[in-house]
């Protein structure tokens, strides 16, 4: 997972938001601010200002529309990063929303768990407890790629498992919980075919890697260079791509490419 890049809505489409938000938070009271949120939002969802509301969320994802949990599969469904079933007067809010695929959606459908004034314990927020009554105020523990950058919490081994770690190893430390929190609601490392995915991606940026030097030691003019370029920022998986340029040094096959085409470090 990466930082999501920002879009921003049209006024027009933004009043359409907020008009439909009130409509849930006019209820009297959180229960039937719930029910109005389940009640409306298919509906509203396939109104008019979705249109843009899709083509912008399409536009943060990587490659061919792919989700931006997994950075995988195709993104076909908006998420509600902050659950509406729970926190229903995010419903319409645009910062609450991202493009995720099934496979990503399913799973984490409403898991959600925040932080209250302890950093290292937090309140699973579920249907027993929160039903009737609000969850209570306080940060989210999933990490938030619309708001801040998931490499700041999250380690890729690009050498061997390709699999996530949490940075931090202290779990006195929010950092840590958040890490491991994301890793399991989202099931990061337990896909198979995900992982192997990202392995797969690994050998795919190297060969684009591997070919830039090349054309660029044989002359290839600046176009034909760019445009090997943007092939490599339209494909999948873009924390992959991150984690080589990070840890380049510490990788030799890495680190010999990198010093070839230096300027690769910046994409
Ligand atoms: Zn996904």
């Amino acid at each position: 997972m990466i930082q999501l890049p920002n879009e921003t809505l049209t006024d027009d489409t933004l009043r359409a938001l907020s008009s439909y938000q009130s409509e849930i938070d006019n209820q009297p009271d959180y229960e039937r601010q719930v029910a109005e949120a389940k009640r409306i939002w298919p509906h509203r969802k396939q109104n008019q200002p979705f249109r843009e509301v899709k083509a912008k969320l399409a536009k943060m994802c990587s490659g061919a529309k792919r989700c931006c949990y997994c950075e995988d599969s195709m993104a076909d469904e908006i998420e509600h990063i902050w659950p509406k079933d729970f926190f229903p007067e995010r419903t319409f809010v645009w910062e609450n929303y991202l493009f995720a695929c099934g496979p990503c959606n399913g799973p984490k459908s409403n898991r959600f768990a925040i932080f209250t004034n302890q950093t290292s314990s937090f309140v699973i927020i579920d249907n027993k407890q929160f039903s009737k009554a609000p969850p209570p105020p306080g940060d989210s523990v999933l990490i938030d790629p619309r708001l801040e950058d998931p490499m700041d919490y999250l380690w890729l081994d690009i050498i061997d498992s390709f699999a996530f770690t949490p940075i931090s190893d202290d779990p006195t430390d929010a950092a840590y919980h958040r890490g491991e929190y994301t890793i399991d609601v989202l099931k990061l490392n337990s896909r198979d075919d995900l992982v192997a995915a990202r392995r797969n991606a690994y050998g795919n940026f190297r060969a684009r890697l591997r070919e830039y030097a090349n054309q660029k030691a044989n002359g290839t003019a600046p176009a034909g260079l760019n445009q090997l370029k943007n092939n490599i920022h339209s494909e999948h998986h873009p924390t992959v791509w991150r984690e080589m340029v990070r840890q380049q040094k510490s990788i030799p096959e890495l680190k010999a490419i990198f010093e070839q085409i230096p300027e690769a470090k910046g994409w």
